[in-house]
């Protein structure tokens, strides 16, 4: 049997969801009272991937304004994979997303100096009206070398085991 650890990254700006998702992915909980995050945080998730593989996953979430101090030489040390989130109904946050991404290739790679698998998550797609078009969302993943994106909710559940577990496959993959 085989043992894999990865370190994840949870990445986007502040209110998009990412302490949510953490919780919701790893206690299987939302809460919607408001949270500010504190420096970084991570929470451990094993999985049961087949009869002979087990996967733990290491998600570390960090605040906004944690950006650019000292944690985060820590933050991205040794990072396999990366989540980037934004809030469907928050166009700023997703304006961010290009920054965010640029910011992680040139802090974090892999051993062979490939860029970390990302995968983009629209969140929030309960909430109406959604300020970017999903065509917009679609050709900027393409463009910006995420290995694709999924609508997500947090709230209801929708799409968080499935665009973490394609996360994982291409982790595995490396
Ligand atoms: P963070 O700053 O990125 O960690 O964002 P939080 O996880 O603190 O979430 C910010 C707010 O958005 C909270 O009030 C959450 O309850 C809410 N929220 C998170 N995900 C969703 C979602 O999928 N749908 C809706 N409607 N609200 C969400």
């Amino acid at each position: 049997s085989r043992d894999y650890l990865f370190k994840v990254l949870v990445i986007g700006n502040g209110h998009v969801g990412k302490t949510s998702l953490v919780h919701r992915y790893v206690n299987d909980k939302f809460s919607k009272h408001y949270k500010i995050t504190v420096g970084v945080d991570f929470a451990l998730k094993v999985l049961a991937w087949s009869d002979t593989e087990t996967v733990r996953l290491q998600l570390w979430d960090i605040a906004g304004q944690e950006r650019f101090t000292s944690m985060t030489r820590i933050y991205y040390k040794e990072a396999s994979g990366c989540i980037i989130m934004f809030d469907v109904t928050d166009s700023s946050s997703f304006r961010s997303v290009r920054s965010w991404k640029e910011d992680l290739d040139s802090k974090a790679m892999l051993p062979g100096g490939a860029p970390l698998p990302c995968i983009l998550l629209a969140n929030k797609c309960d909430l109406v009206p959604w300020q970017i078009p999903m065509e917009t969302i679609e050709q900027f993943s393409k463009a910006n070398g995420f290995i694709g994106w999924m609508e997500t909710s947090v709230k209801e559940n929708k799409n968080i085991d499935e665009s973490l577990n394609f996360l994982v496959q291409k982790m595995l993959m490396l």
